[in-house]
């Protein structure tokens, strides 16, 4: 019989292995809760008012073409020494192997007053959907001169650039919708991906607008009040019209249900296979992974399921997987037609995935116009590009 392989999550990672494993010729079943996946890459753009959220709903029907067995449900447990998934609704699935790319949990038991419930009056907007749309028409109901408080995480999280890329289009909203108005960036650390292009282009563009405030000058929320709409430091109260805070962050739940996940909350893998450290059978990818240097992204999720997918059929066929090395590019907008990228190539190193020395690197910080308009150009045709092949 072929290997059965169960992959559970349907998102960048997960859809991605599963259509190279059936490719391969696995007897493969894709595991999904979500009737359509809603991708977060250029939802920024949504929550600015500069696209619409239809433009973020990938369907599932290609994928169910795709020579595996598409199970919409949760899982809700797994068995590891049975090799099983169990899902809410009773079924059980059996396994050889396992991949698992659940993506992440929001955490709301660290920042007092950011709770559950706390997500209606100060959205995250950190997994895409209904809190996209939400964030989007907050800001759009704001009155001029207002002020909207945008709180970033410490490391790791999910997407990197990405507070900086929606700090950046809400900028522009503020700028072109709302005279008077003002965003206050409050970040957990004191430097971030693509700082050294975000700033300048802050300082260009949005003088007026955007106040940055670092770790080392209080940026650090130490509270949130969501009746009175206050963002708290140490340092000061911030009274917000709006606020998004993008709270910290963990593996999706059934990684840490399956013994996957650290004290971290993440899930240690081996670089060459992604299968766990902690529970042999089991392969990890995409955010839920700790993947070394390689960023929490898209691009990243996508490299891993290729890699994933290609070492779990070599060790179903009694091979012995090469050691890869794998690529990252994460594109974000300053202002509509003005991109900046950042790209990098990792291989397993010392058991973590490292940056290949000198083969990465950052747009040029002193481009002209014309440069910024390509990489916007470019941000476009890499999201066509990775969504037609994930879920085309
Ligand atoms: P996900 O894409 O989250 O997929 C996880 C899937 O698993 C979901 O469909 C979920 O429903 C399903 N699932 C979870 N648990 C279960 C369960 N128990 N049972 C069944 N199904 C389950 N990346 C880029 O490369 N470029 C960008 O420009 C970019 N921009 C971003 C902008 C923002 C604002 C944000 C928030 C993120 C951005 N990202 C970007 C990051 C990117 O969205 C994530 O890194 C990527 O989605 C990770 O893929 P994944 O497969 O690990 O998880």
């Amino acid at each position: 019989a072929r290997p059965r392989v169960v992959v559970v999550g349907g998102g960048f990672g997960g859809a991605t292995a599963a259509r190279e494993l059936a490719r391969g010729g696995a007897d493969v079943t894709l595991v999904e809760a979500s009737e359509a996946y809603v991708s977060c890459p250029f939802s920024n753009a949504v929550i600015a008012g500069l696209r619409g959220i239809d433009a973020q709903v990938l369907g599932y029907d290609a994928l169910g073409r795709a020579g595996l067995r598409l199970v919409r449900g949760t899982a809700s447990g797994v068995d590891p020494a049975a090799r099983r998934v169990d899902l809410g609704d009773g079924t059980a699935l059996p396994y050889d192997r396992l991949v698992l790319s659940p993506g992440i949990d929001l955490r709301f038991d660290v920042l007092p007053g950011y709770d559950a419930d706390a997500v209606t009056a100060m959205p995250h907007a950190w997994r895409a959907g209904e809190q996209t749309v939400l964030l989007a028409r907050q800001l759009a109901a704001m009155p001029e001169g207002g002020t909207v408080v945008l709180s970033a995480p410490a490391n790791p999280y999910r997407c990197p650039p990405g507070p900086y890329e929606r700090a950046s289009l809400i900028a522009h909203f503020l700028k072109t919708r709302k005279p008077r108005a003002k965003l206050i960036l409050l970040d957990a650390k004191d430097s971030f991906s693509k700082q050294k292009l975000f700033e300048p282009a802050w300082a260009a563009l949005y003088p007026d607008v955007l106040e940055y405030v670092p770790l080392a000058s209080g940026g650090q929320v130490a509270a949130v009040d969501p009746a009175a709409m206050i963002v708290r430091t140490d340092f000061a109260d911030y009274k917000a019209d709006v606020a998004c805070i993008i709270p910290p962050q963990r593996a999706g739940r059934i990684a840490a249900r399956a013994g996957c996940a650290d004290r971290s909350g993440w899930c240690p893998i081996d670089p060459v296979t992604f299968e766990s450290r902690l529970v042999p059978g089991i392969h990890v990818i995409g955010d839920a992974a700790i993947a070394g240097a390689m960023p929490k992204s898209a691009f990243s999720a996508n490299a891993q399921g290729k890699v994933c997918a290609q070492a779990v059929l070599d060790l179903l066929d009694g091979r012995e997987p090469e050691s890869p090395r794998l690529i990252n590019t994460c594109y974000s907008l300053v202002a509509p037609g003005y991109g900046i990228s950042v790209a990098g190539v990792f291989r397993p190193t010392d058991g973590l995935l490292a940056d290949v020395p000198g083969a990465g690197g950052i747009s040029p910080p002193d481009a002209p116009a014309a440069v910024r308009a390509r990489e916007a150009a470019y941000a476009e045709s890499w999201y066509r590009t990775i969504t037609g092949a994930v879920f085309g």
